[in-house]
């Protein structure tokens, strides 16, 4: 069992209808309590090998980086590098203004139609986050009579979109087709105006896959609109980093192909690609699109030039497999969830193991793995999850195994 003190959500219960003022005192005390390793400060650029400075010493330390979704090495690849300096020397550093007013550049107008044709759609529009595409896309269609049903394994942006519509939100079990059909049968039968099914290409907590093409089927039998969110899986499955859905050929029957540019992209902003309609409609009905401001000319850029590379480097991808398969070869003797066509490989903890104290005992051994905790995950599952990158080597991968051998087997890492 997890030390009861040790988690974020014994914290969140101790303080719950405080004083928000009593709240910030106890959150401080229970932080300083339990040290972990979050907000490190990096000193350099991101890659396989990054520079940290050492949130207790103050040292600079080299350490390898297994925790960013920077899945094909693009935060600093040199053509991409190339491109955003070439966009700010044309655009400047940013627009002021939404895409809609002032903040429509060339650049975006670009980035959008290679999207729409990287998912095989009519067009596609960009958004500050894939965060904000998310709660974009719910709260611009779903209204009071509609119904929305979601994986119950949805990111946190998918789930809180949901909170800001008038619609009805129901959650099937992870993956499971039955219980999806279930819902699609009564939810159609109470003549719901609108159902919408969503669920994710590949799910980040467990790097496993959506079963995109049993939904498909689903979502058309009973008439529902299908939206999936491929942030983990575009760029790393499918031809060219298509995505999931195309790996899984059934690209044409998503309604809605949601992305993020915070992994294989490695900047930040959020895409829709779909029907030609459904983006002017969106571009016109959902607000974090209406009342935000555009992405910037080195993100557009970066997205351009990450493009290009996808298209032109296809090696990258036969390079981030090989390193998963390698990966999960040389962790097999410890617990995991991992799918081999996807970069995340989830290590189940040990039963006692104290995940702040092991976090910490990573973290000496320069290995920037990152710590899994609630409200990501419930109590009982948290895990350390590992990303792969394309530019990961080998012998980067046997350090890893060796450090999670070297910790599992520590009893620094357990609770007292
Ligand atoms: N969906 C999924 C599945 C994600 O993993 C994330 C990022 N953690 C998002 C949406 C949000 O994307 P962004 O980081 O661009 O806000």
């Amino acid at each position: 069992m997890q030390s009861e003190k040790q988690n974020l959500k014994t914290i969140q219960l101790q303080v719950r209808n405080r004083k928000i003022s009593d709240r910030l005192t106890q959150f401080r005390i229970a932080r300083k309590l339990h040290p972990v390793t979050y907000l490190r400060t990096i000193m350099s650029v991101a890659d396989r090998e990054i520079i940290v400075k050492d949130p207790s010493s103050g040292e600079l330390r080299n350490m390898l980086m297994f925790a960013s979704n920077n899945y094909l090495g693009l935060a600093n690849h040199p053509h991409v590098k190339d491109r955003v300096r070439k966009a700010i020397d044309e655009f400047g550093c940013g627009i002021g203004g939404p895409p809609l007013l002032n903040g429509y550049i060339r650049l975006i107008q670009e980035a959008e139609e290679r999207l729409a044709a990287l998912k095989g759609q009519q067009a596609a529009l960009l958004y500050s986050s894939g965060f904000m595409a998310n709660i974009g896309i719910v709260g611009a269609l779903a209204e009071r009579n509609d119904v929305i049903i979601y994986d119950e394994l949805s990111h946190a942006s998918f789930y809180d979109g949901t909170l800001l519509t008038k619609a009805k939100a129901v959650m099937f079990s992870h993956n499971d087709m039955q219980h999806l059909e279930t819902l699609l049968a009564y939810y159609q039968a109470k003549n719901t105006s609108n159902i919408l099914v969503c669920a994710e290409g590949v799910y980040s907590m467990d790097g496993n896959l959506g079963h995109l093409d049993k939904m498909a089927v689903l979502c058309k039998k009973y008439g529902a609109l299908f939206i999936v969110d491929d942030a983990h899986g575009t760029g790393v499955l499918g031809e060219n980093g298509s995505g999931t859905a195309s790996f899984l050929h059934c690209s044409n029957d998503v309604d809605i192909n949601m992305g993020t540019f915070s992994k294989v992209f490695a900047t930040s902003g959020g895409f829709v690609a779909a029907s030609a309609d459904m983006v002017d409609y969106l571009r016109f009905n959902s607000r974090p699109y209406i009342f935000s401001a555009s992405v910037s000319p080195p993100v557009a850029a970066t997205v351009l030039g990450g493009l290009d590379v996808m298209e032109k480097e296809p090696w990258l991808r036969t390079q981030l497999l090989e390193n998963v398969k390698y990966a999960i070869e040389k962790l097999s003797g410890f617990g995991f969830y991992a799918t081999p066509e996807a970069a995340i490989i989830a290590l189940k903890i040990p039963e006692l193991m104290d995940m702040r104290k092991a976090s910490c005992l990573f973290h000496q051994k320069n290995i920037f793995i990152n710590p899994i905790e609630y409200p990501a995950v419930p109590v009982e599952l948290q895990r350390f999850r590992i990303s792969l990158m394309s530019t990961h080597t080998k012998q980067d991968i046997d350090k890893l195994a060796n450090a999670v051998e070297e910790v599992w087997n520590d009893k620094n890492a357990y609770s007292n």
